[in-house]
């Protein structure tokens, strides 16, 4: 293969332009770059809020790479290796670079199409980027993984992260352009139905966004981020998941602003650079363990008799927000409007459903899949696990979240709880009463309804976990 031929740059989860090792590598060759992403079967399976902030993310990233003078050619197969190897036998390219994912799906894919390349005598290079610290790099004193958090953020806290890429200067483009197809026929959007319009207004898309959201945070918020974190009716987080989770910000970017505001004595800098290594030991332990994705991660929970029935009446109310436990309501709301929740919202709405419920974290682990916008297979499987009990490190399962408690201490002007619970208010906030805009008619759920009573007393649902946890043996 000639030098001067064309590299494909496999997009996926990396959709920005700086801190890109893939593209820098790519750029730096000073061969044509031809930026692809393809809609293959692991896309087409994502969940409504997923994909259709994955299809925001694309368009808005095709229009910053035109910007940049290149384009992003997108094609749809069910097998991403036969559309790469379509894309080179179209355009010559005569290697193929992308960023690494982590989940085992991907890591499987990936291998068969790196091996198949390879065979056909292509350059194939994967790149870093995602997480700052590789999971495999990363080891005990006694060589394993860690079960742990503090330890590994112990051992990676005074490494040294790559500094942040800046965006190539120039992407060359190809003699002739492949063709693409048309994003709108995807219809990436199409399983969130009326939903996508409500949600809309609060997605923060794209790099630039982000990277403003991440220095307004460390400008603003992050002097008070150790007291404001745990309220979800103050907006005190950096809000970054979202992007996070599609590669419009890098860690490494994320990392070195956080150095920089911890060594101007911002108080609260510490605690974030903790929270970006939360991610990381999410990754570190699904790279492990991926049965963590789906199995109990303690196995002595397997046999434990979690309700598994997605039909029941308790399950569909914590679904829609009517269970009558405002922090719970409140949070399960927030999620289907902004598709995000604040995160003592997803402690305590898991602790509900796991606990007082006593229903199976795979249940409220699909509904998060099918609901965030900042949906990440590690990070949702490993909060779902804690909250749970289940997992490593988990919170210990006798402790009970009491939402009526916790309401009171972290939201104690019910600015959170009154901005999402409209019935009962005279005048409802306004994301109050989108929120009936969002879900689907059969709900029939209306703003003027009466505040429904608990499907479950919080004193009676505790003492049934803890009974149920009785007659186990841990
Ligand atoms: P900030 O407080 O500003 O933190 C900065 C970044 O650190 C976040 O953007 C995120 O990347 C990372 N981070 C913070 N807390 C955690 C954490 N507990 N675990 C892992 N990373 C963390 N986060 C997701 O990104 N996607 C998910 O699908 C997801 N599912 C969750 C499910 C449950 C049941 C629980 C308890 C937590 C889940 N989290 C998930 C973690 C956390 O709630 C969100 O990352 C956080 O609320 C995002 O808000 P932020 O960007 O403002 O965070």
């Amino acid at each position: 293969m000639d030098d001067t031929s064309p590299i494909l740059i496999w997009l996926r989860r990396d959709l920005r332009l700086s801190d890109h090792p893939a593209l820098h590598a790519a750029c730096a060759t000073g061969r044509p770059v031809i930026p692809a992403f393809v809609f293959d079967a692991q896309y087409d399976g994502l969940a409504a809020a997923p994909k259709f902030r994955m299809g925001l993310g694309l368009e808005h990233h095709g229009a910053s790479l035109a910007e940049a003078g290149s384009r992003l050619i997108l094609r749809r197969n069910q097998s991403a290796l036969s559309a790469l190897q379509d894309l080179i036998e179209e355009t010559g390219a005569g290697a193929v670079y992308w960023t690494r994912q982590y989940d085992p799906e991907a890591v499987s894919r990936d291998s068969e199409v790196k091996a198949a390349l390879k065979e056909q005598g292509l350059e194939v290079k994967s790149f870093g980027g995602h997480l700052m610290f590789e999971p495999w790099t990363v080891e005990t004193k006694t060589g394993g993984y860690y079960k742990v958090y503090t330890p590994f953020w112990r051992n990676v806290k005074n490494r040294d992260v790559e500094e942040p890429l800046k965006a190539p200067s120039e992407i060359k483009a190809p003699k002739s352009w492949p063709a693409s197809d048309d994003l709108a026929d995807w219809e990436m959007d199409a399983a969130m139905m009326r939903g996508a319009d409500v949600v809309r207004p609060f997605v923060q898309l794209g790099e630039k966004a982000a990277q403003s959201r991440l220095g307004a945070f460390l400008a603003n918020k992050v002097a008070d981020y150790n007291t404001n974190r745990d309220l979800p009716g103050v907006d005190g987080t950096s809000n970054l998941s979202e992007n996070l989770a599609l590669g419009e910000i890098s860690p490494h970017q994320c990392w070195h602003a956080g150095q920089r505001a911890l060594h101007e004595g911002k108080a609260g800098a510490e605690t974030f650079l903790k929270e970006l290594v939360w991610r990381e030991f999410a990754y570190h332990l699904m790279h492990h363990t991926p049965r963590i994705l789906e199995r109990n991660w303690r196995e002595e929970w397997e046999g434990f008799n979690w309700n598994e029935d997605e039909r029941r009446a308790e399950v569909k109310a914590w679904k829609q927000g009517r269970t009558g436990i405002p922090f719970v309501d409140a949070a399960m709301r927030e999620l289907y409007v902004t598709g995000r929740m604040h995160n003592r919202g997803r402690m305590i709405v898991a602790s509900y459903l796991t606990k007082h419920l006593l229903c199976h974290w795979r249940i409220g682990q699909k509904w998060f899949e099918d609901c965030l916008i900042d949906w990440d297979p590690a990070s949702n499987a490993m909060g779902w696990q804690w909250s749970a009990g289940s997992g490593p490190d988990a919170t210990p399962y006798f402790r009970v979240f009491n939402p009526v408690t916790q309401l009171d201490k972290f939201d104690k002007n019910r600015d959170y709880a009154g901005r999402w619970i409209a019935e009962g208010h005279s005048t409802p906030h306004k994301d109050a009463l989108a929120f009936f805009d969002a879900i689907p008619r059969q709900w029939n759920m209306k703003a003027d309804d009466a505040y429904p009573d608990p499907v479950v007393d919080v004193s009676d649902g505790r003492k049934r976990a803890l009974d149920a946890y009785a007659n186990k043996s841990f």
